[in-house]
């Protein structure tokens, strides 16, 4: 079978790999769709402090069971599932508090001994595969881990209804934000980001606005969307040295920031107007096993709109492509999408 490795910082090799074994609690999965994502990126540059080569990149998947382990019960050759990429310990001070996500003993694919997705088969723990919805199509279901980070950010962002929400960064995060932000009841949500393409993409779901990111456009939007009082929640998806400054401009009195967003350095802001409004800053780190479900439940149910945040789809032979592609600042898409059974 083939496996996209990346061998050297920049350098993507298809290599031929013997079909991996399902263990006892495990599944083996016949892989069809991998979303290429900024964290991917990172690691293709040799930036990825734990990501390094040689290393098998991808860890939004999802595939069709080809295999069930000995141990396994409750799934069978044929079920369409997506992966949820993470395994905690279950007994460390934050599982014990439920909060699996930021687990001190946290496993990741592309991470020590776990490989990552961009194969055209891969065995996944069995306790990792969220079961998917038959109507959801083959190349979707990698969604279901970017919109999970959504359902969970917006989850910290602890929203009332009818509260007014800004998304600083309308990336696949940022626009899945907003999405999960209006359905969850909020009143509007504002994308703020430079793309054209990608405020374009943010405005075609319902209840969702954007803008460019200067500070005329936000302030008209602002004062539009608000009546000047400012956001309820601002949502930090965009690692900018001055999304946090801006993140403060933005919120309202007593409101409430949530930061999704990965900074590639050390970043400093005024810390004057959080004291001044009394705002809460909140951090987000990727899901729980409760958001994975729901954002699969919520793929099921709106995957015709959510479509159009995959911008391309590509084969195992274009991840090197993609990857150069993703590093360039007027790169014009969103989400890629690579179906590993398509060659
Ligand atoms: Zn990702
Ligand atoms: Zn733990």
């Amino acid at each position: 079978m083939l496996t996209a490795v990346l061998t050297a910082p920049g350098v993507i090799a298809l290599i031929e790999e013997p079909v991996p074994a399902a263990g006892a609690n495990e599944l083996l999965l016949r892989v069809e769709s991998v979303g290429l994502c900024g964290s991917d990126l990172t690691a293709f540059k040799g930036k990825h402090p734990l990501r390094r080569p040689p290393v098998v990149l991808g860890h939004e998947a999802s595939g069709v069971v080809a295999g069930v382990g000995s141990a396994v019960t409750g799934f069978a050759v044929g079920d369409r599932v997506a992966v949820c990429p993470q395994v905690s310990c279950g007994t460390c001070d934050a599982c014990s508090r439920g909060l699996e996500n930021v687990c001190t003993q946290r496993k990741a694919p592309g991470i020590g001994s776990w490989p990552g997705f961009l194969s055209e088969t891969i065995a996944v723990p069995a306790a990792t595969a969220v079961r998917l919805d038959a109507s959801i199509p083959a190349d979707m279901g990698c969604l279901t881990e970017t919109l999970a980070v959504a359902v969970h950010a917006v989850e910290r962002a602890r929203l009332l209804p009818s509260a007014s929400a800004a998304v600083i960064g309308g990336g696949t995060v940022g626009v899945l934000c907003a999405v999960v932000a209006c359905r969850r009841g909020a009143s509007v949500a504002l994308v703020i980001d430079p793309k054209s393409t990608n405020r374009s993409i943010a405005e075609s779901f319902a209840g969702v606005r954007a803008c460019r990111s200067d500070l005329k456009a936000i302030r008209e939007a602002t004062t539009e969307l608000t009546r000047d009082k400012g956001f309820d929640v601002v949502l930090v998806a965009s690692g900018h040295p001055s999304s946090l400054d801006e993140a403060h401009r933005l919120v309202c009195r007593g409101g409430r920031i949530v930061v999704a967003a990965l900074y590639g350095a050390a970043v400093t802001f005024d810390p004057l107007p959080l004291v001044a409004k009394e705002v809460d800053i909140a951090g987000t780190a990727t899901y729980t096993q409760a958001d994975f479900s729901e954002a699969a439940a919520m793929l099921a149910e709106h995957w015709a709109a959510l479509r159009r945040v995959i911008t391309h789809h590509g084969r195992l032979s274009d991840v090197q492509r993609y990857l150069d592609d993703m590093g360039r600042i007027d790169f014009p898409g969103m989400k890629i999408v690579i179906e590993p059974q398509h060659g």
